[in-house]
């Protein structure tokens, strides 16, 4: 027989579980067991529309059984099993998720150098199959799949590789024989494996939600045969039971489940390390009835942004595992949102296909998304401090699919956005910003740019500033398109602070300063060509000589957003340079334009690059910039 290797991923992995010394190595029944109940999972479902499987669910269960002799604990479970290829595809390669992460996370530790840790972050992975090996030297799994004729042995004693082989099986299923290790010198005592009371224990800590039933003879004393009352002596008899409860976390009352309970039960099933930043548990009764346990991570899932990242919820019913990850059970925007749906409602006599256009569904889905939105809105208004972690972590998606199919769901989203305010100096929402602003202000005011510090500095916030108006921070490219989408938020339409016009009381009246300077204006224009579209005495600036505005329609951050994504079609904002002029860089080109022409050119040059970089527009010609500042003091 063929020894075949290991892929070299999982040979580190496997040599890691061989040798490792981490402390709670009984985790590996958890993940054994866990392995058993998904492929119920799959068989069970099958059931529902393959008359063949011959079974219902409640034939379906887990049995444990000990060798002492042996030294043997087997797994056995009746689910949908392997077949030869998925036996090499799915036990000799790294198949599981919680494994590569576990792998990824130690490569980054023993980049940091810190070779000796790694091994106490194994239990926060699902790490799966693999971790038998920490307790066993040798491992054979014998399995038949639903629906052929054959079965088959895999028999592994570790690094060196694996064999498969036909073998005789009867039943449909899997059993997992571990060879339990001989106790070492060390404080590890492995014999504990092969006895009825650790693993029971294991089982109820561990296992105890699992929803098929996991037996295992249990030694019960009983009166010997002839031993009378006065004189007892006792035998060991053994019989039957199941050691879980099989009575899901989501499906107990909340009362009788604890905060720690849940958390533990979200680090271990979504394989996160750190505790959900919040999570609802969900009775419907009703019209629609079902049950529900959503999670909300503390940080972005680490494939988020990635096609590997699936999201949906797991949708049950009547105890019977439908879909995996369930997408119409939660809207685009909450897609972060990870849980349990049950609900003894649904129609299981249609395909999975037909069941997502189920009205059913679609009544707990509307339900989920409200249940959602009224924790998120409750804590906005409750609990600030944490509305804002989780805006850190999942705001944009909101604000991205708040601007998708034109705005379709502004209504539904638009008040759990937040933006920096330059005047609270921090997050506030748009209702907050409208309540707030004076009555004689009519837009919401925006600027766009990087970052905080460089918007502070704008000049065209300036007359704002002074008039004691508050201006939201746009630092997120979708800003911008948020103010453009929506338009008005309370009937207050928004306004960037580039826009020619800022709607100022009597700001009409000093556009007539235009006129005073006809000749200058008409110079810098001249100087400046095409480059402007127009040339303003600015009602904005105050201690700033210059500064360029967009007059409305595109600003200049889109135009450096559409320049990114499609740069040969650039979209371009239009360009007034608006000039304060009662500010002594104003009067100095004045005066150079009637005496050295040729010096007041150059002023027009370094009012405009200077307007652009405000604006945070590229200079076009960079170094020819520089020779021309320079050329001032030749
Ligand atoms: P995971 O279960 O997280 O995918 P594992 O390394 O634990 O990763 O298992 C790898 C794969 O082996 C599983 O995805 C499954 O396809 C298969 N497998 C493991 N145990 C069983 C079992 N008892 N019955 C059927 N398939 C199994």
């Amino acid at each position: 027989m063929e020894k075949k290797e290991f892929q070299t991923e999982s040979k580190r992995l496997l040599d890691l579980m061989i040798n490792s010394i981490y402390t709670h190595k009984e985790i590996f029944l958890r993940e054994i067991i866990s392995n058993a109940s998904d492929a119920i999972d799959k068989l069970c479902y099958l059931s529902l529309t393959d008359p063949g499987v011959g079974m219902v669910r409640e034939d379906f269960k887990i049995v444990i059984t000990i060798d002492k002799e042996k030294r043997t604990l087997t797994v056995s479970d009746n689910g949908i099993g392997m077949n030869e290829e998925e036996l090499s595809n799915n036990l000799g390669v790294i198949a599981n998720s919680g494994s590569l992460r576990f792998k990824q996370e130690l490569e980054k530790s023993e980049k940091a150098g810190e070779s000796a840790q790694p091994i106490d972050i194994i239990g926060q992975f699902g790490v799966g199959f693999y971790s038998a090996f920490m307790v066993a030297d040798k491992i054979i799994v014998e399995t038949k799949k639903y629906g052929e004729e054959k079965a088959y042995r895999w028999e592994s004693e570790g690094a060196d590789g694996y064999t498969v082989s036909g073998c005789a099986k009867e039943n449909v299923g899997t059993d997992i024989i571990m060879h339990i290790r001989e106790d070492g010198e060390e404080a590890d005592e492995f014999s504990k494996y092969i006895r009825e009371y650790t693993i029971y224990k294991l089982v109820k800590k561990y296992s105890d939600y699992v929803r098929y039933p996991i037996k295992m003879l249990m030694p019960h004393p009983e009166l010997k045969e002839g031993s009378t009352k006065e004189n007892p002596e006792y035998e060991e008899k053994f019989e039957y039971e199941t050691l879980n409860s099989m009575e899901p976390i989501w499906q107990k009352p909340k009362s009788k489940v604890t905060e720690e309970e849940y958390k533990a039960f979200y680090k271990e099933r979504y394989e996160d390390p750190d505790d959900p930043q919040f999570y609802l548990s969900v009775n419907a009764e009703g019209n629609i009835e079902y049950k529900a346990l959503l999670f909300v991570p503390a940080h972005m899932p680490r494939n988020y942004d990635t096609e590997d990242f699936k999201p949906g919820l797991t949708l049950y019913s009547s105890g019977i595992k439908i879909i995996d990850h369930c997408e119409q059970l939660l809207p685009d925007y909450f897609n972060f949102v990870c849980g349990i749906v049950d609900s003894p409602d649904l129609n299981l006599n249609i395909s999975r296909e037909m069941l997502q256009q189920d009205r059913q569904l679609a009544l707990i889905a509307a339900n989920i998304e409200k249940k959602i939105k009224n924790e998120l809105e409750r804590m906005l208004k409750n609990d600030r401090d944490s509305y804002e972690k989780f805006y850190k972590n999942f705001g944009r998606r909101i604000k991205v699919c708040a601007l998708d199919d034109y705005g379709a769901k502004k209504e539904v989203l638009q008040d759990l956005l937040m933006f920096w305010s330059s005047k609270e100096d921090h997050f506030i929402t748009l209702s907050e910003y409208v309540e707030k602003m004076p009555e004689e202000q009519k837009f919401i005011y925006y600027a766009s740019g990087n970052t905080n510090e460089g918007l502070d500095k704008l000049p065209q916030t300036e007359v704002l500033k002074e008039k004691n108006m508050d201006i939201l921070y746009f630092t997120d490219k979708a800003d911008e398109f948020v103010a453009d989408m929506f338009r008005k938020y309370k009937d207050k339409p928004f306004r960037s602070v580039i826009d020619g016009d800022l709607g100022l009381e009597g700001e009409e009246n000093k556009d007539n300063e235009k006129d005073t300077f006809p000749e200058t204006f008409a110079f810098i224009k001249e100087t400046l060509g095409d480059r402007i579209d127009e040339v303003k005495a600015s009602t904005k600036l105050k201690s700033h000589p210059v500064c360029l505005t967009s007059g409305g329609g595109i600003t200049f951050e889109m135009e450096k957003y559409f320049k990114a994504v499609s740069p040969n079609m650039p979209m371009k904002a239009k360009r007034i340079l608006e000039v304060n002029t009662r500010h002594k860089a104003f009067l100095a080109l004045d005066m150079a334009r009637i005496l050295e022409p040729e010096k007041g050119k150059k002023y027009c040059e370094i009012f405009y690059n200077q307007a652009c970089m405000i604006a945070g527009l590229p200079v076009d010609d960079p170094s020819g910039y520089t020779d021309l500042l320079v050329s001032l003091w030749q």
